[in-house]
């Protein structure tokens, strides 16, 4: 077995990004998967490249990310991409009058020449009951309607590992990582499950929700997660023609994703303890998902359906669970006596390649080779990365106070589904 540059432990997206990233920038790279890649919570995401929509309002710097990359992917593997409206029903009684939700959208639209989208517009009740039919009337005060894009997500896959592999990686499926070992304050090699040793110069673990057991492999203390669980109903047949957004069980507004042959539901969003292995679909939530959807859509909720469950591997961070950011962190464990082990957690789908660069330039760093070229940030369309970045929360709570405040001012906006579908971006 040669001695690789970098082991990448974990072949999730962000595993994957890495090891793109490393085949481009030429080392030599190896990829341990313990199953197959792109399988575990990569696989059970709601196949959406989208633009941080939820995050907006206190983090628009992830937005922002989310909407570059969006624009990257469109020029670089439009084949992978599909254009997919969504509508955003408001009803009397709703906690998100339809002013809000407006001017939420009316921020986003901010980011829609970057992803790619048509400007939002509002439809009546009854032309959003005839464009998405089976949607509840009854209530129905106005319906948001704006575009994300569905990602081939094993397409995506199957491409990150084909260009790693064509550019001198190698992938290693079922190659479980059962121990680490340490030689002189580094992570000389790793065991997989049917005793071959793996050396390598860096180790990366990209675990996901293993993360944290994977960095106790090598003694690393440091890596926490907060785990938070999502799971999504899976209903067979006729997917609608269009997602959904609508509160989910205890209001959190969850979405309707309809994909080829079958409709996702969800996600939820709830602390998951103990061991990744052990997450698990209640017939509970199954339940609560499946009545939250009937109050939008009854016919799509009485059909039969299944649960899938996942687990966001956010780094740990205090705080409501509905704040908490979604950017990517390395751990570097130099920290810690391991001068040439990292591990990468949180990010997400969406934002796979600058994770991968980031972690490729920490790479490089111990390796001692000079930092690679990034992906120009300055050639996107939309706001400047320095101007939201610099704001934070407050640049993200200001504009959305000041579209709250222009929508009470200046009225409904732009109306109609006509109008919506008729710019075409
Ligand atoms: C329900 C849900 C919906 C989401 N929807 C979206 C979305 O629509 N859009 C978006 O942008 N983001 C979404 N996300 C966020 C994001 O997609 C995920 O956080 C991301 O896919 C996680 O990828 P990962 O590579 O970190 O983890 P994983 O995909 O879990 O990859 C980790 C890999 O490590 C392997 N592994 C574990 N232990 C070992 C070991 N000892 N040896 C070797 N290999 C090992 C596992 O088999 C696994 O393949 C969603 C997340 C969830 C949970």
């Amino acid at each position: 077995m040669p001695v690789y540059d970098l082991a990448v432990i974990g072949g999730g997206i962000a595993g994957l990004g890495v090891f793109e990233c490393a085949g481009r920038a030429g080392l030599k790279a190896v990829l341990l998967e313990r199953g197959a890649p792109g399988r575990a919570t990569t696989a059970v995401t709601s196949g959406l490249l989208h633009g941080g929509l939820r995050y907006l309002p206190y983090d628009a710097g992830t937005s922002w990310l989310m909407c570059r990359e969006i624009s990257r992917l469109r020029r670089e593997r439009p084949d992978l991409l599909t254009r997919q409206a969504f509508l955003w029903p408001v009803y009397r009684g709703e906690r998100l009058g339809l002013g809000l939700v407006s001017a939420l959208h009316d921020e986003y639209d901010l980011f829609a020449p970057l992803r790619g989208a048509r400007l939002h517009a509002r439809l009546s009740p009854g032309e959003a009951v005839a464009v998405l039919p089976g949607l509840k009337r009854e209530g129905l005060l106005g319906t948001v309607a704006f575009d994300e894009w569905r990602v081939d997500v094993p397409g995506l896959v199957a491409s990150l590992a084909r260009s790693a592999v064509a550019a001198g990686g190698e992938l290693l499926e079922n190659a479980r990582v059962r121990a680490l070992s340490v030689r002189a304050g580094s992570v000389a090699a790793a065991t997989l499950e049917d005793g071959r040793e793996i050396e390598a110069r860096t180790f990366v673990n990209a675990a996901g929700p293993w993360a944290e057991e994977v960095a106790r492999l090598a003694g690393a203390a440091t890596v926490r997660l907060r785990l938070r669980k999502g799971v999504h109903l899976v209903i067979g047949g006729e997917p609608p023609p269009h997602g959904l957004i609508f509160p989910g069980p205890g209001g959190r507004r969850i979405g309707v994703y309809p994909r080829l042959a079958e409709t996702w539901v969800g996600p939820t969003d709830e602390p998951h303890d103990g061991p990744p292995d052990a997450a698990s679909v209640t017939a509970r939530e199954q339940e609560d998902l499946r009545r939250s959807l009937s109050f939008v859509l009854p016919d799509l909720a009485a059909r039969p359906c299944r649960g899938v469950v996942g687990l966001r591997p956010i780094p740990h961070q205090a705080g409501a669970a509905f704040l908490l950011s979604r950017e990517h962190h390395i751990f570097d464990h130099a920290a810690e006596g391991l001068s040439n082990f990292l591990t990468v957690a949180g990010g997400k789908l969406t934002t796979y390649r600058p994770m991968g660069e980031d972690v490729l330039a920490s790479v490089l760093g111990k390796l001692g080779r000079p930092a690679p070229e990034r992906a120009a940030e300055g050639e996107e369309r939309g706001l400047p990365w320095s101007l939201v970045r610099a704001g934070g929360l407050a640049a993200s709570a200001g504009l959305l106070s000041y579209f709250a405040v222009r929508r009470a001012f200046a009225g409904r906006g732009r109306e109609g589904w006509s109008a919506f579908t008729a710019e075409e971006r």
